[in-house]
């Protein structure tokens, strides 16, 4: 049936809590918030990305794999959930290959990956130079004897892609418990994965859903581009006939500012709005900007009054407190209110 085929290690505290978000309903005037808590999948601090490592941990253990080599930002939560998902299921190495400048102190997502017991190697490449980068640690493993299994970036591959179907069943029937019907389902999308995942889920068990992906770093068509091409990909590997149309791929791309990871006046909005009013930590990088960009949208008039949207927190508290990010609740945007 559907996903039960696949290799799967159970890594998440699920199903993670949907719940409403009253307060901030009542303040922005409606449609009906919801939120579906992933930043509560439990794994040392929680996010997305443990959703994926379901599926892929198994994969590599299915096919004998003994390191795990992944890559992403300084302040990567997938690299760090990928540290965790390591130490927690045993006899896999992790190295990760982090790209950017050594920080003056390794705090927030860093700080994990050292205590997790993975290697971090901070390499000297643009985002573009990642993949390279992680074949030649491979080829460095396997010449010490080691098989290693090589995750993309954001654990954003077909099988990765799997654990958001998951998420959609989970959330279905939480739907169906909770007596709630969702017209709209909003993430923040940064390697596609994530968005990916949740339009075949809806498509696959025909919710009526719509799925907006909020980008973080990419222009509208790039990231379309990568959402559709993965999420066609992924109905493949499920092996099921459903044909993921173009126009079910819905990406805003007018929220992420000067680039991935650059605070916007929006982003510390939705922090402190969404902390005061419901008592949740976003976090800067993503779903702060995502969260900006529903409050918008719902602003402008985009939602019914009546309709219901879930927003998923995929989480990233951790890299709240990476130095750059703590500055700018302290200086330049911290007038920014309601
Ligand atoms: C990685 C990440 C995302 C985006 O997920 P993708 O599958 O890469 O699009 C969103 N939120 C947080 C907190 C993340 O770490």
């Amino acid at each position: 049936m559907l996903l039960a085929k696949f290799p799967r290690i159970q890594l998440a505290h699920a199903p993670t809590p949907l719940e409403p978000l009253s307060r901030l309903t009542q303040l922005l005037g409606g449609p009906k918030l919801w939120i579906k808590r992933d930043d509560c999948t439990g794994l040392a601090t929680g996010g997305n990305k443990t959703r994926k490592l379901e599926f892929l941990i198994a994969d590599a253990k299915a096919q004998g794999c003994d390191v795990i080599i992944t890559t992403g930002a300084v302040q990567s939560n997938h690299a760090r959930q990928t540290a965790a998902a390591c130490a927690k299921v045993g006899g896999l190495k992790a190295v990760l290959v982090l790209n950017g400048a050594e920080p003056a102190v390794r705090t927030g997502n860093i700080l994990l990956d050292d205590l997790l017991g993975a290697e971090a190697r901070i390499v000297n490449v643009e985002r573009a130079g990642r993949a390279k980068a992680m074949q030649a640690v491979a080829d460095e493993m396997r010449g010490k004897g080691h098989k290693p299994y090589v995750i993309p970036s954001g654990g954003s591959s077909p099988v990765g892609a799997l654990g958001y179907v998951a998420v959609v069943q989970e959330m279905l029937q939480q739907s169906f418990e909770q007596g709630v019907n969702f017209q709209y389902i909003v993430a923040a999308s940064g390697s596609a994965g994530t968005q990916a995942g949740l339009v075949v889920g809806a498509e696959v068990l025909r919710t009526g859903a719509k799925v907006l992906g909020i980008s973080v770093a990419d222009r509208t068509p790039d990231l379309k581009a990568n959402v559709l091409k993965l999420a066609r990909q992924t109905v493949e590997l499920m092996g099921v006939n459903c044909p993921i149309a173009e126009e079910s791929v819905i990406v805003h791309d007018e929220y992420f500012g000067e680039g991935y990871a650059q605070p916007t006046p929006g982003m510390v909005e939705a922090l402190r709005l969404v902390a005061s009013t419901e008592g949740i930590i976003l976090d800067p990088v993503y779903t702060g900007k995502a969260m900006a960009g529903l409050m918008d949208l719902v602003r402008k008039g985009r939602f019914k009054k009546d309709d219901n949207v879930v927003f998923v927190h995929t989480g990233g508290v951790a890299g709240l407190f990476a130095p750059a990010q703590v500055e700018s609740f302290q200086s330049r945007h911290a007038k920014a209110r309601v």
